[in-house]
């Protein structure tokens, strides 16, 4: 069991590569600056620009399983043969400080995050507009061979067919947009009786009703 102070949420953010999704999650939390994005760990090689630490924690396969089998990841999973994971001490911590959590990960760590967290997690899935933009977007990347591409292209095909499992999706055809409607639904979760009586809906009972909630 997961304690949690007010509504704060883990945040899966997924899509296929190419969704833009990753600019997306940047955009939403300017939108929550008391938000945290968990860095996940993975065995993949560092690329371009990244830094260790920052976009990911980069370990050796070793390191990766020695962690896995101490029980410290949250959920895992092996994306184009290279392990990625989220530990547990990236999330729970500011979860249980009452700060929404932002996992960029794939459907398989999605899942999994919502069986650990159950409603505590919301599962966001991000489209691109379509199949031709998809593609154009996973060439536009540069950093990718054509076997890379097709494969990436086939397992963003089969990932779509999960998104009946997901909370929410959201098209990203202009990012703006996207960006709009994502922070709408990230925040009509938060309509539920524990938000109404944590802003004011307490003392209006209290007063009206003469109700005393604890
Ligand atoms: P990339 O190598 O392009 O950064 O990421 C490849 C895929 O791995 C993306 O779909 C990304 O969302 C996913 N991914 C990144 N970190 C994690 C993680 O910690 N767990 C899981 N399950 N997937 C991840």
């Amino acid at each position: 069991m997961v304690m949690v102070r007010g509504n704060a949420s883990a945040v899966v953010v997924s899509g296929p590569s190419g969704s833009g999704k990753t600019t997306l999650v940047k955009h939403l939390m300017m939108r929550h600056p008391n938000s945290y994005f968990s860095v996940s760990t993975t065995t993949r090689p560092l690329r371009g620009e990244e830094v260790d630490g920052m976009d990911y924690r980069f370990v050796s396969r070793e390191k990766f399983l020695e962690i896995r089998e101490g029980g410290g990841m949250l959920e895992w999973a092996e994306v184009h043969g290279e392990f990625y994971g989220t530990p547990r001490s990236e999330v729970l911590p500011a979860l249980e400080a009452g700060r929404h959590v932002f996992l960029d990960i794939d459907v398989q760590g999605g899942l999994q995050v919502k069986e650990a967290l159950a409603e505590r997690a919301w599962l966001l899935y991000v489209l691109p507009p379509d199949r031709e933009t998809l593609e154009r977007r996973l060439r536009g990347r540069g950093t990718e061979d054509e076997e890379k591409v097709a494969l990436r292209l086939r397992n963003a095909m089969d990932e779509l067919a999960e998104i009946p499992r997901y909370d929410a999706v959201v098209v990203n055809d202009q990012l703006g947009l996207a960006v709009n409607e994502a922070d709408r639904l990230l925040r009509s979760l938060q309509v539920n009786a524990t938000a109404w009586l944590e802003d004011g809906g307490r003392s209006l009972l209290r007063e009206r009703f003469g109700l005393e909630l604890p």
